[in-house]
């Protein structure tokens, strides 16, 4: 089991907060699906700037949670945001020197919850050591965070968190039967 562990948010409205952590929760059922990562292998050989990763070795990779600040294989996303406010159109940044991420309030209140798990994925391929020069939109981090931004929206891939969200109901339904009877 893959864990996203919220460490820190700091300067975040309660709203701004129960949202965050509602997109933390989606995104860490979503990277526990083996039926995502079959999606992700089919669109990674269309991504630019892997390190030279293969599929297998980035996901085994991000799976580690070793990332450039706490390189022990946890097998977690170890996160620390802090919200701020910017006229640019900029989401949010981090720095190669910190793990904490600065996340622009502007921009997060128009954000679906899909694209607020992207972000969180996007800048955690930060973490791990990949970039993205001159912003190229087809390197693995910004694809990445779109691929997850798309699945929890609904707007591709559109099967695999409904597949997902009913086997979970009927599994409960039968638990609930096998109580009873
Ligand atoms: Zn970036």
């Amino acid at each position: 089991m893959f864990k996203i562990d919220i460490k820190g948010i700091k300067k975040a409205t309660p709203k701004e907060r129960q949202i965050f952590k509602q997109a933390a929760k989606r995104l860490e059922i979503l990277l526990n699906l083996d039926s995502f990562w079959v999606e992700v292998e089919n669109h990674y050989p269309y991504w630019e700037n892997k390190n030279y990763y293969t599929f297998e070795a980035f996901k085994n990779y991000f799976l580690s949670g070793a990332d450039n600040f706490n390189k022990e294989i946890d097998r977690d996303l170890d996160l620390y945001v802090t919200f701020y406010y910017s006229f640019k159109s900029v989401v949010g940044y981090t720095h190669p020197s910190t793990y904490w991420t600065w996340i622009n309030r502007r921009i997060f209140k128009n954000n679906s919850i899909g694209q607020i798990a992207g972000n969180i994925c996007h800048e955690y391929c930060h973490n791990l050591g990949f970039g993205h020069p001159n912003t190229n939109r087809k390197s693995l981090t910004y694809q990445f965070g779109y691929l997850v931004a798309d699945i929890i929206d609904k707007k591709s891939a559109k099967t695999i968190e409904d597949k997902y969200l009913k086997k979970s109901v009927w599994a409960r339904i039968k638990s609930f039967f096998s109580k009873i009877f």
